[in-house]
Order: C-alpha cells, then structure tokens, then sequence
C-alpha cells in the first residue's frame, strides 16, 4: 500500500470517493459499491467510505460488516460508533431508541404500552369521542361532551437528524399497533384508530379491504396538521370553486351536494438541511480583443426548509402544486387524539427514497440557478460543478389533512381535492363545450380583425 501522502493517491481517493458517493445519493448503489472499496483501499485511516458503502445495502449483516471496517480505519469516529450501536440493537430484535446525539425521537412520546391501549371515551357517558375540527378538541357524539387535546406545537425536538446511516430509522411504536388495512384496489394502507369504521379507501374510494398481517417497521408520525374544517365546508368550497370558471357549464353546482367525498391524513417528508455545492470555471479579465482566461472557483451553498416529499407512491404531484401551499409553520407534534375519527393514508415510499428524492430537487435546483448565484459580470466558459456535501439534514414524518372526492359529469369520471387546512380546492373541473367553442370563436375573430386591420394600415 502506497503512504496516503503521494499526491496522485490523494487526488485519486477524493475523485473516487466523490464519484461514489454521488452515485449513492443517485441510487446507483451497484456503481458506488466497487468506486467506495477503491476509494477505502486507497485512504486506509479514513472511515467515509465504509459509512457511505453502509448506505448501499439493505441487508444488517452487510451493514455490519462495513460499519465494522469503517470503525477498524477511524475508532474514533462517533457516526461509526452511533450507527454499530444502533444496528446492533436493531439486528438483536430491540427497538431502537435515541442515542441522545443522534437519532432522538419527540420528548414527549408517550410510552408504548399506554398507546396501544388509548382509547378515546367520554370521560361523562362513555360514547366514542371523535376530533372536531371545529373546537380542535375531542367530541362526544352522544352527549356533546367536549375533552380538550393539549397540543403542543411542534418545537425543534420534533426534528429528527438525517444520518447518511439511514438504517437507523427509529423504530415502530404507536402506529404498528393501530388497525391497519390495505386497500385491494390502490394498495393503499390506511391507519383506522378506534372510533372511526372503515368503508371506503380515503385514497381510491374503491370498498374492498384486505386486512395486512404482515408486520412492518413504521415510523411514528412526528407532526400533524390536523383538519381545520368539517366535511360540510369542504362541499361549500368544492361548489364555489366549481362554479368558477368562463368555461364551467351551468349545470354542475349540484355536484358539490352529491360527491363523495373523503377526508384522511396523507403521509409527507419533510426535509431540512444545506447542500454545498463546488463550482469552477474561467473568466475573462481581459476584453474581447485580447481575452486573458483565469480560472475561478468557489463554493454555492443553498439552506432549505421544510420540502415537501409525498409519502405515498402514485401520489398526483399536479393535485400538491394546485392545493399548495400549506402552514408548515402550524405543525403540531402528533397525537393519537387528533386520529380519533379520522383515517390517515400510512407511506409506502421510505425515508431513505424521499431523502434522495429530496437532495435530487435541491441539487437539480442549484444546477440551474447556478450561474445568477455566482454573479459573474465578465464573460465566463467552461463552468463546471463538483462536489456536493450535504449538513445538518433533518427530517420530519407529516400528516397533512386532505379531502378528496370523485364526482361523475356527463358519463366522465372527476377528481377533485380540498386543503383541509385552507379549503384550496384543485382538481379537474368539467367544460362546456358550447362555451369553450364560444371562447374560441371570439379569440380567432379577434386576431382576424387585428390582422385585417394591420394589413390594411400597411398598405
Ligand atoms: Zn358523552
Ligand atoms: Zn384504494
């Protein structure tokens, strides 16, 4: 083994380091895999590419066997030491809990047994209680009695720190042990807490059911924005927004009345971090005539703050731009209470999908901000970009509330949506055909007669 001083060495560790651990973050584990064993035989003292060689697999005993050569190159290195620990505990069957530095669950998380058992009853009749969007609190349907839910606002506790160690997502707590049913249509799962029945699936409206027994870790959620507005607002919004439009028959405020319409919980990520991106290129501090081409470098940094990942797979991505946007800011740390009634949609995309997801956009977004970033007044050439470190990543599991609703115009089939907490209505909404070839119609006239008139004042 050639010593880590040879400058060649040095230069070829960082390119192949750099080479797969943008591969990883892309999701190519099969092409970072044999760039990160080059990279960690080239630099043997540094643990980085045995850490980054963890993330490719799935499997805890590979996980293993690479946290364990990652802690034999830099023993003192906390991530190797945090991630062996928390893996271990995971593979002997434990829950994995906070390592205080590390991955720390909300303080305020009840404790296991007690949640599984919560019920919601009226403390005065003993009737089932349901959260009222209304009052924000629980409600008795039988006596009115109303039992309030202490909220908390969601503080920074409720952020949990992205490791690049992403097995070591905290364990399943609360929601494994809630009724969970799958949806033999969509393949949805739905989380259906005591008080609330299951008819139909919130997501696809289909009525088929199939229990799931399969047990999977899951996240507990961390935050929540719960429903601002009972089911008779949302109609009241679906029909303004309905009657909206030049091309909106006449015929169809009715709609609003019949739809069905479903409220659930749906699963987002929430991401926070900064991304660092290395740039260079050449500029001219000559002139045209005589150009002198120096090179430039630098870094371009870029914090961003609560970006919204779906949780569930298919979901529409046209129906969050349309609905968007949403208070981020009026996070809740969850409850159980806040579900009571309520069904929610449970994810089916990981965290560790979402976090890539998530630093693709931010990435894409540098890339083509990049040259307004850099305010370069001469001219420039050859810019490139280079290395991309990631900090402080933190992630949030969200439940934003959502109505959806299927209604049927003229033999067609439409899907419309309500932010249950601003009553944003987006979706599609039916045309007019006469009215839309009345638009037409007065558009192309309109430009003949420009045209006419322009070939006339020519002349
Ligand atoms: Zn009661
Ligand atoms: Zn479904």
């Amino acid at each position: 083994m050639p010593p880590f001083d040879n400058s060649d060495t040095t230069e070829r560790y960082r390119r192949m380091l750099a080479a797969g651990i943008g591969a990883v973050k892309a999701g190519d584990v099969d092409t970072a895999r044999p760039l990160l064993l080059k990279a960690a035989q080239l630099h043997p003292t540094d643990a980085t590419p045995w850490l980054w060689l963890s993330a490719t697999t799935q499997d805890p005993a590979k996980q293993h066997e690479y946290l364990e050569n990652a802690f034999a190159a830099d023993p003192n290195n906390s991530a190797v030491r945090r991630g062996l620990a928390l893996l271990s505990r995971k593979m002997a069957g434990e829950t994995v809990l906070d390592e205080g530095s590390g991955i720390a669950p909300a303080k305020d998380a009840p404790p296991q047994e007690a949640e599984a058992l919560q019920v919601f009853l009226c403390p005065r009749c003993g009737g089932t209680q349901v959260f009222n969007p209304a009052s924000q609190d629980l409600l008795c349907a039988h006596c009115g009695t109303h039992t309030a839910i202490e909220g908390h606002p969601a503080a920074d506790q409720a952020e949990q720190v992205m490791d690049f160690v992403l097995p070591t997502e905290r364990g399943h707590r609360w929601a494994e042990a809630q009724t969970i049913l799958r949806c033999e249509r969509c393949g949805a799962e739905t989380i259906f807490p005591t008080g609330s029945t299951a008819e139909t699936c919130p997501y696809c409206g289909a009525h088929q059911w199939l229990a799931t027994d399969e047990t999977r870790a899951m996240l507990d959620p961390h935050v929540i924005i719960p429903f601002q507005m009972e089911e008779a607002e949302a109609r009241r919004a679906i029909g303004e927004w309905l009657a909206q439009g030049w091309t909106t028959p006449d015929d169809i405020t009715h709609l609003a009345r019949t739809l069905d319409l479903r409220p659930a919980y749906y699963p987002f990520w929430t991401f926070d971090g900064t991304l660092e991106m290395q740039w260079s290129c050449e500029v001219n501090i000559g002139n045209n005539k005589a150009p002198v081409w120096v090179p430039r470098s630098g870094v371009v940094h870029e914090l961003f703050d609560d970006l919204l990942i779906p949780g569930l797979k298919d979901f529409p991505r046209k129906v969050l731009e349309r609905i968007a946007p949403f208070d981020l800011k009026a996070v809740l740390a969850f409850q159980p209470a806040y579900l009571a009634g309520w069904p929610a949609l449970t994810y089916n995309i990981a965290l560790s999908d979402a976090s890539l997801s998530a630093r693709r956009q931010v990435t894409r977004l540098v890339r083509r901000t990049l040259e307004p970033r850099l305010n370069i007044t001469q001219d420039k050439r050859n810019l490139r970009t280079g290395g991309i470190t990631w900090s402080d990543m933190t992630f949030k599991y969200l439940l934003l509330p959502l109505w959806s609703g299927t209604f049927r115009y003229r033999g067609k089939s439409y899907s419309v949506w309500v932010n249950g907490q601003t009553g944003k209505v987006g979706g599609q909404r039916p045309r007019d055909r006469l009215k839309v070839a009345a638009w037409v119609g007065i558009i192309l006239l309109s430009l003949a007669l420009i045209a006419l008139l322009a070939f006339t004042l020519t002349r």
